[in-house]
């Protein structure tokens, strides 16, 4: 491949990033705040800069893999004239809103910004395992993508910056409730005795039956009638109820299961008790204030 690539950042994930460019044949330049990090790079080949700035100029694609948003700024907006006309990834971690803020500041100094989002940790990068999405500056995103393609599986989420953000935390919030659900099954088996992998074990074949009933829910929240007679606001109540006290009854907290209950009480006090019980996502979403 042609074409320079500069990464600003070695830490795991950063020296993983700039390993594999390395490694597909790419003129990489690094830069680390410690500097020291740098030496088993450019003992495999890349070139070191000791300032932002000047790794900036050596690159025609600029990858960032710093902690967070304020490491990010902090030593992109010293550089922007310097970055004007080039392409910026930006694959350090940050919510949607910082995306759109660091897409903004970039476009105001004439830089194609794509923010991005590692679904992978470093071990995966360069596998078809790790699933990387961007989202921003199309043209930025033709450009860069080659080289992209090297780190895993690229997708392109869309123009507006903060995309792959947000389904990157939207799918970790999936995850994070799953598992936390799992260890409320693990803690209530536990006042028995049944050790931990033996209820994870169960709760993974359990979940896996589950998850298919995912999309069937999701179709009640696109038909958006919740009137299909299927599991009911005041039916899933009932059941809750009872998983609460169970949990109670051992001896185990229900704070995670509360609120939970808690949305499902306030549909059917607000006379939505025989809706279709997905309508607890009426409850999630918060009306934006009138301005
Ligand atoms: P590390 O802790 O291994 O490295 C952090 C990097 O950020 C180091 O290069 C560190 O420099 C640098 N850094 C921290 N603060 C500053 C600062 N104020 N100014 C300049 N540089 C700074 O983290 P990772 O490499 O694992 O993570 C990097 C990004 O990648 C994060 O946003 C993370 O969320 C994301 N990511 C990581 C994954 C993982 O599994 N590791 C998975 C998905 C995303 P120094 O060496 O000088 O301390």
């Amino acid at each position: 491949p042609t074409g320079n690539i500069t990464v600003l950042g070695l830490g795991a994930m950063g020296s993983a990033v700039a390993a594999r460019l390395r490694a597909t044949g790419y003129a990489t330049t690094v830069w680390n705040r410690t500097a020291a990090k740098t030496q088993p790079h450019t003992a495999a080949g890349s070139n070191a800069a000791a300032t932002v700035p000047d790794a900036v100029d050596a690159g025609d694609i600029v990858i960032v893999v710093l902690l967070d948003h304020r490491s990010v700024r902090e030593h992109l907006e010293p550089a922007a004239d310097r970055l004007r006309g080039k392409v910026v990834v930006n694959l350090t971690t940050t919510t949607p809103g910082e995306a759109r803020a660091t897409a903004a500041w970039a476009a105001d100094h004439g830089i194609a910004y794509l923010d991005g989002a590692v679904m992978a940790v470093p071990s995966m990068i360069g596998t078809p395992e790790a699933r990387l999405l961007y989202s921003g500056d199309e043209n930025a995103y033709a450009i860069a993508e080659p080289a992209l393609a090297a780190l895993g599986g690229a997708e392109y989420s869309g123009a507006d910056a903060g995309l792959a953000s947000l389904k990157d935390t939207a799918l970790l919030a999936a995850m994070d409730l799953m598992l936390l659900g799992q260890l409320q099954a693990v803690a209530m088996m536990r006042t028995v005795g049944v050790p931990a992998a033996e209820t994870a074990g169960e709760a993974e074949a359990w979940l896996a039956a589950m998850l298919p009933h995912g999309k069937e829910i999701a179709a009640i929240i696109d038909g958006g009638a919740y009137d299909t007679g299927g599991q009911s606001v005041d039916f899933d109540r009932r059941g809750l109820a009872s998983i609460v006290t169970a949990s109670r009854e051992q001896g185990v907290s229900a704070q995670l299961l509360e609120p939970h209950l808690r949305l499902l009480d306030e549909l059917s006090a607000t006379g939505r008790g025989a809706s279709d019980w997905p309508r607890i996502i009426d409850r999630l979403t918060i009306p934006k204030q009138e301005s």
